[in-house]
This record gives C-alpha cells, structure tokens and sequence, in this order.
C-alpha cells in the first residue's frame, strides 16, 4: 500500500544521508519529492534520477537552508511547479562540536543558523500554502542530544532543544488549521555526521545503546512517512525517538 500517493513533500539537506532515505521512502510511497543540498552536486542529481524511477515528479534545489530569502524562493518555485506543498520535512544540519572553553562565536552562530533557523525559514514559507489547503505535515529532525544534552556539543544541542520548543508551539499554532507538526529525535544513525564514532572501534558506543547498535538512516526514514502520512492523523506536537532506547 502506498501511503503518500498525489502528495507533495519537500525534504531539506537530502544528498546524503537521513535526508536521502526520506526523500527514497516518500517516492517509494507515491510522493512527489523536491528536495535540497548544499554542496553535493552530483549526488543530489544521481538521487532526483532514482527517485524520478519510482514514477514520481521530482526535483533537486541547491538551496541554503539557512537564508531566508532561500526558503522562499524555493517554497514559490514548488509550489509554481508543484502545484502544492503537503509535507515539509525540516532535515538539514550540521555539527560543528567543540568544548565550550574552545567554542568560537562563529562555530555557535553557524550551527544556529543551519539547524535552527533553518527550521523557522521554511516552516515560516510552508504554512502559508498549508494553511489554504487545510492540510499538512511538518517534521523536525531534533536529536536525543536536543533532549539530553552532551559534552562538547553544546551549541548543536541547543540548537536541536530548540527544535523541539518550536515544534510543539507551531503545533499548538496551527492545529486548528489541520495542520500537523512533529519532531524525530534520532540517535547515534549510521551517516557522514556520525562517521567519526567508527573511529577506535564502534563498539565501545553499543554498551550505551539497549539495541547495542547504530541506527540506519532508513529506520528514521519510516518514523518520517508514518508522521507523514493520514496514519498519523492524531499525532501532534510530539517528538519520537528513533535511538534503540539510548534516551527513554
Ligand atoms: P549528513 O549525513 O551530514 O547530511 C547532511 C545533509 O544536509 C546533506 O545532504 C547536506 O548537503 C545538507 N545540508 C547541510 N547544511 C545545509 C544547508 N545549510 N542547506 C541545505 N542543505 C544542507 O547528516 P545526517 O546524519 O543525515 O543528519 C540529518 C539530520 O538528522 C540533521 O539535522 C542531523 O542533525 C539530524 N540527526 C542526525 C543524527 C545522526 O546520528 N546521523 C542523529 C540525530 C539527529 P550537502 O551534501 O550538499 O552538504
């Protein structure tokens, strides 16, 4: 059963990664997919020919989540080309880690800029067709580090804590118009932002981890389409974990 069938979902940073496996759940699921990338050029074009082979409309932005006029040059082009935006899946991020004693005022503001007020950019974009239709799902990619906090990664924590705080009020916003907006907390997941756990052998990570392994990003790809999709018709305002029980 297709579950995204006529819908129109944008996924920010989907070049690599957790970003890439949504973007290929949607398409697998029917969905028309726009999606962007900083910097992975051909990547990004390898992804819109796959996707296109699901029997989808899809399409490739080189877009900066972070800057504002971006966002809605991105969200008038879709919906000039689209017709719609259904779902709009905030996943664009980076990490710039550091001790807080070596943090420099441009690592913090970078990370608040891509994570943070990216999130704002485009939700800020999307709501505005959502709220005509009646209709959509916004999703977030928190992190368990937004819920727990961790040594060294103060400013992406921070920026992810507050991922969450705008979730639940944008919920609470908008529900009225039928529109939903939920976060994913993902934990340790198997991509480019995490390759340096393999470093001194993963293991030594599993012993805080029940399921005592990394998460794939597909398994935080199906978290997205049920929150994407009418089975989450009643799900609002919640932030679901995607770390085998690493934060309970
Ligand atoms: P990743 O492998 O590093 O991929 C990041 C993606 O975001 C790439 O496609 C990158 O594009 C894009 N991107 C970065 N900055 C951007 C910007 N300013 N504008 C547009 N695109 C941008 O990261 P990931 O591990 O898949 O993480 C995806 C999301 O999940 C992030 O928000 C991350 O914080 C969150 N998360 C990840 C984990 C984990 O364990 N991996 C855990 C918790 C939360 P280019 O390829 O062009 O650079």
């Amino acid at each position: 059963m297709k579950l995204l069938e006529n819908k129109t979902a944008i996924v920010t940073g989907a070049s690599r990664g957790i970003g890439e496996a949504i973007a290929i759940k949607f398409a697998e699921h029917g969905a028309n997919v726009v999606f962007t990338y900083l910097s992975s050029e051909e990547r990004a074009k390898n992804l819109e020919e796959k996707l296109i082979a699901f029997g989808v409309k899809a399409k490739a932005y080189k877009s900066d989540a972070g800057d504002y006029a971006a966002a809605e040059q991105l969200t008038n082009d879709v919906l000039k080309e689209f017709g719609s935006i259904d779902i709009c899946v905030n996943n664009a991020g980076i990490s710039k880690d550091n001790l807080l004693l070596r943090m420099t005022a441009e690592q913090w503001d970078d990370v608040m800029q891509a994570n943070l007020k990216s999130v704002f950019n485009l939700t800020k974009q999307v709501i505005k067709p959502m709220m005509k239709a009646r209709n959509g799902s916004i999703i977030n990619l928190s992190s368990i580090v937004g819920m727990k906090g961790n040594a060294g990664q103060s400013s992406y924590a921070a920026s992810k804590a507050g991922i969450i705080g705008f979730t639940k009020s944008v919920a609470q916003e908008l529900g009225s118009r039928n529109i939903r907006c939920n976060a994913i907390a993902p934990g340790f997941i198997e991509t480019d932002m995490t390759h340096y756990l393999n470093d001194g052998g993963a293991e030594k990570w599993f012993e805080k981890i029940p399921l005592n392994r990394f998460g794939k990003p597909e398994e935080v790809a199906n978290v997205a389409l049920f929150l994407a999709s009418e089975m989450s018709s009643y799900v609002s305002g919640q932030v679901i974990s995607a770390c085998g029980a690493m934060n309970t």
